[in-house]
């Protein structure tokens, strides 16, 4: 390719809105563009890496046996009925009406449509098990879509479906999908940590993530210090040991009835005191028909974005409920987040009252009569799960009894599931089995971040010039710079052999052939990452040499051109 052929889009300043390095990093070098909140452009440099990741996942997953098929995007809602998550799942499912007033969702995840398809097409146990995968954009409507592709509303996942007529036909493709994933990871280049996991509104028992290592990651992990044990801090608080946790709590079912406790008593309760500062509030509202319904305050204290964190999964795994904006909060409560008063409680309460009252309670002006309790949270298939929300501390016991956890930050951009029979049970998914008889499917599902990788090989990646690509997702592997070509004769015809010389070789060149001065072309071969640099210079070829830099190590050496293929190959 040639830069003046091609849509460099580079640009210098650091985006104002951008918080995290990849996300300043993919609009500096040019891989994306905003088009709305939590939509985006992939410009041709962005493209090419999206669609190495790609292949490199496709190619594993056909390696383990599954087989590529593509589902639509739109999704009919009846489906989703029939599953039950047409309740279930909130408001991340984006609902839209076709001319003839059909319901319809983008969809978000495809274990319905999947389902639905095996269940016509498969009748005899001796088809399975079957392993169907695609790559494809998934739409949810993330509450606060944020750093750029990360987190966005649109993006690119991998995800993979298996049938299996018993348990341990299902356990081994987990198994196979597991290594799959760890393949895939390896391939990228990049340091991930599977990770036990909570199966949160997908549904299920097993399941694990995986997780690339990074600061601005916003799952906190804990590892133990004398074990393999990893899991995401949410599962490692569900299995921490009972004792510390706070005792009586309802489910969310049972706040009909509820407690009724004074801010003392409930702060008794909780053995947190009145005094600690609130710095955080974040108040999750029950939906009904849009209308929020009672009100479920979540008080935290510590870091704000940590805990906008929390209080979105809590928000995403229990469906009915939905996060407030920092504004409709002020007018639910009628007052400023930041003149709420010194109340300090670390665990979710309940006020099954209007905002009126909880604006009352929040701000310590009526201390009686309100109906607080601390939850235990029902998950979709109506188990009680202990999630309350103290946070794992690094130096805690580990769960699996050996050594401490320590804790450190990951991008989720893999989650793996044992789904069991919750889809094929609930919209009747079955085969003639050995015997003769109807049997009901187990299922898997695995799923891949495709596009959120590319952020979070950035993250992992990068100094302050720019990204530095692993060579096998890098979207060129070698820039060609030819300093002043306009002005040599000799250099332009070494860059045009070279050129036409390396890309017989098939590698991805990018030949600056720009009018440019020699410091811009470098500025932008680094700022974009290109793994391998060429630059052809008068004083080098009166030698017959080139030189050759590493972006990553950034060291230099001349190469004689005629070793320069061997070289690179
Ligand atoms: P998260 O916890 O980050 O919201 P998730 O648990 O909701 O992710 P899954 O349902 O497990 O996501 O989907 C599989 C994979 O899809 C995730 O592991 C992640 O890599 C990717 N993914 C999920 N949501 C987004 C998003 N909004 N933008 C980009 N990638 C996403
Ligand atoms: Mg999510
Ligand atoms: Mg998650
Ligand atoms: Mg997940």
């Amino acid at each position: 390719m040639r830069t003046s052929q091609y849509l460099l889009s580079t640009q210098k300043e650091t985006p104002a809105d951008a918080e995290i390095v990849s996300h300043q990093l993919m609009l500096r070098a040019g891989l994306v563009r905003k088009l709305a909140s939590g939509l985006y452009t992939w410009l041709p440099t962005g493209l090419r890496v999206l669609n190495k990741v790609s292949e490199i996942v496709r190619d594993e997953m056909n390696k383990a046996g599954a087989i590529e098929m593509l589902m639509p995007v739109v999704q009919p809602a009846d489906l989703w009925q029939e599953s039950g998550r047409w309740e279930e799942y909130g408001p991340e499912l984006l609902r839209i009406k076709d001319r003839h007033n059909r319901d319809f969702v983008l969809g978000p995840t495809h274990e319905e449509v999947i389902t639905a398809l095996v269940k016509n097409e498969i009748s005899s146990y001796k088809q399975l098990p079957i392993n169907l995968y695609q790559v494809q954009t998934k739409f949810r409507d993330e509450v606060r879509p944020r750093f750029g592709i990360m987190r966005s509303r649109e993006f690119t996942m991998k995800d993979a479906y298996s049938f299996h007529i018993d348990n341990d036909s299902l356990e081994k493709t987990y198994q196979d999908m597991f290594q799959a994933y760890c393949n895939i990871f390896e391939r990228l280049g990049l340091e991930y940590r599977p990770v036990i996991a909570d199966s949160g509104s997908i549904g299920g028992a097993v399941s694990h993530e995986f997780h690339v290592l990074a600061e601005s990651g916003e799952d906190a992990i804990a590892f133990s210090d004398s074990s393999d044990y990893a899991a995401n801090t949410e599962m490692a608080e569900a299995l921490a040991p009972a004792g510390e946790k706070p005792t009586g709590t309802q489910t969310m079912s049972e706040v009909a009835t509820p407690n009724v406790g004074t801010i003392e008593q409930v702060c008794a309760h909780f053995d947190v005191t009145a005094e600690q500062t609130v710095k955080t509030l974040i108040v999750l509202a029950q939906q009904q028909d849009d209308q929020p319904q009672g009100l479920v305050a979540l008080v935290l204290r510590g870091d704000h974005q940590l805990n906008t964190i929390k209080a979105e999964k809590l928000a995403e795994v229990h469906a009915p409920l939905t996060l407030a904006s920092d504004d409709a909060v002020k007018q639910m409560l009628g007052c400023d987040i930041g003149s709420l008063g010194p109340v300090g409680l670390t665990i979710p309460v309940i006020v099954d009252r209007s905002a009126a009252h909880l604006a009352d309670f929040i701000c310590g002006a009526n201390k009686t009569g309100y109906h607080l309790q601390g939850v235990n949270w029902q998950n979709d298939v109506g188990e009680i799960q202990q999630a309350d929300i103290r946070e794992v501390q690094a130096g805690d016991p580990s769960p699996d009894g050996q050594g401490k956890l320590e804790i450190k930050r990951g991008i989720e951009v893999g989650h793996i599931f044992q789904l069991g029979d919750k889809y094929s049970s609930a919209m009747g998914c079955g085969v003639l089995n050995e015997q003769g008889k109807h049997q009901i499917l187990t299922m898997g599902c695995y799923g891949i971040g495709v596009s959120r990788i590319v952020a979070a090989a950035i993250e992992q990646n990068h100094d302050k010039y720019g990204i530095i690509w692993p060579d096998a997702i890098a979207p060129f592997k070698l820039a060609l710079i030819p300093m002043n070509m306009h002005k040599s004769h000799r250099i332009q015809e070494v860059a045009e052999t070279l050129y036409e010389k390396l890309t017989a070789a098939g590698i991805d060149v990018l030949f600056d052939d720009r009018k440019e001065r020699p410091g811009v072309m470098f500025n932008d071969m680094e700022l974009v990452g290109i793994p391998h640099t060429l630059v052809i210079g008068e004083r080098n070829l009166d030698e017959n040499k080139v030189e050759y830099k590493s972006r990553r190590s950034g060291e230099k050496q001349l190469l004689d051109i005629d070793n320069v293929i061997r070289f690179i190959t």
